[in-house]
């Protein structure tokens, strides 16, 4: 195993689009197996779910069940909390459905239940679930004990 830092594409958060900077990672050169050493994940993830539901375009199908599932909720459950079925939460998480933007605000609300920003106030709604569903992407490094999110751009 060879050691070192990197810029690391970190799929398995159920995104695609986020880049934790500057991480520890471990590869095999034979077999191109990898470890990678990500600290505090709940924190990591606090961050993402925060920066997703404050993002101003349309939540993407992979960011809904992102979300969805940071809340802890199944697919069953989330459907009763926003009273529709569950083939509905289905078709928003594999696109074939959007989301309502009453939908997509109560989402990003459940979101800032569980976990509050600093400041957020509440005439923000306004200016989040417009226009087109544009992934956000994200870069972001661990400074000082804390995850940060260092650069964004839609
Ligand atoms: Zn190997």
């Amino acid at each position: 195993m060879k050691s070192g830092r990197e810029n690391f594409l970190y799929t398995a958060c159920g995104l695609d689009t986020v880049t934790l900077m500057n991480v520890e990672v471990r590869r095999c050169a034979e077999c191109g197996e990898y470890e990678v050493d990500i600290p505090r994940i709940e924190e990591l993830h606090r961050l993402i779910a925060q920066e997703v539901a404050a993002k101003a375009a349309r939540l993407t199908p992979m960011e809904v069940r992102f979300l969805r599932k940071y809340l802890g909720f199944s697919g069953v459950d989330f459907a009763a909390v926003l009273d529709v079925t569950p083939e509905t939460v289905s078709r928003w998480e594999n696109g074939k459905k959007q989301m309502s933007p009453v939908s997509e605000r109560a989402l990003r609300l459940m979101v800032f239940v569980r976990a509050p920003l600093a400041e957020y106030p509440l005439e923000k709604l306004a200016e989040v679930a417009q226009g087109d569903a544009v992934p956000l992407r994200m870069k972001l490094r661990e400074s000082r004990s804390q995850w940060q999110a260092e650069a964004l751009a839609a």
